[in-house]
């Protein structure tokens, strides 16, 4: 990613970020997914069928007040064995959200969950704030939380893409596994205020898994960071 001197002081201390960060260097790729479930629960599901079939976790930042709806999906997501991120309840930018407001949505979301998981422990360890901005007030709420950052190491703008761009992204994606040498990585699964058409994403995500496997890349989670 080439970006401005400026953008890139902004983007290394004010959002998620980090380019050098694990699993970057190691082969290895974290799969995370934005925004779901989807409206259309059936692409949901199809992508949750592509990563049992391919046997790979990945990290699901669901927004809270979307698992109310769908709370099947969220349920096998866990089930699946998949990871759970916190990407709070309303997904305001997290600029206008008061860190008081932030705790309240991060217990809420935590509610939701074990409610719909039935499990006391399938609360979010892990912390994806919504459009990547990490304002100091931010960052010390996820601290005195002890919440770990679900970070990226590069990022592509895929939430407002339809079925025309899967090639493009298919490709821009295994261009920079390739040049970071593994990386954390996301997918939209849903666009958040106007629907989109996200039924490209899962036969997509199914063609970089198997390529990804053929280059010899292993699958991560952030449970497993160092
Ligand atoms: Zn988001």
């Amino acid at each position: 990613m080439r970006v401005h001197r400026a953008n890139r002081w902004f983007l290394k201390r004010w959002s998620i970020l980090r380019e050098q960060a694990w699993p970057a260097g190691t082969g290895q790729i974290v799969l995370s997914f934005d925004d779901g479930p989807n409206r259309e629960e059936a692409v949901s599901e199809a992508l949750l069928d592509v990563l049992a079939e391919e046997e790979v976790q990945a990290s699901f930042c669901y927004v809270g007040k979307l698992m109310e709806r769908h709370p099947s999906i969220v349920a096998r997501a866990h089930r699946d064995g998949h990871h759970l991120v916190f990407h709070t309840d309303s997904h305001t930018p997290l600029p206008l959200l008061f860190p008081g407001r932030l705790r309240q949505e991060l217990q809420q979301t935590a509610t939701r969950i074990e409610e719909i998981t039935q499990s006391a422990t399938a609360a979010p360890r892990h912390f994806r704030s919504p459009y990547g901005f990490l304002p100091p007030q931010v960052s010390r709420v996820i601290e005195e939380e002890g919440l770990e950052l679900a970070h990226l190491t590069f990022f592509q703008t895929d939430v407002w893409s339809g079925p025309f761009w899967a090639d493009l992204h298919l490709n821009w994606m295994k261009r920079a596994v390739q040049r970071h040498q593994g990386g954390a990585l996301v997918f939209h699964e849903n666009s958040f205020l106007i629907p989109i058409n996200k039924h490209w994403l899962p036969p997509t995500l199914q063609r970089f898994i198997r390529w990804a496997k053929a280059e010899g890349y292993a699958f991560s989670s952030y449970r497993d960071a160092a």
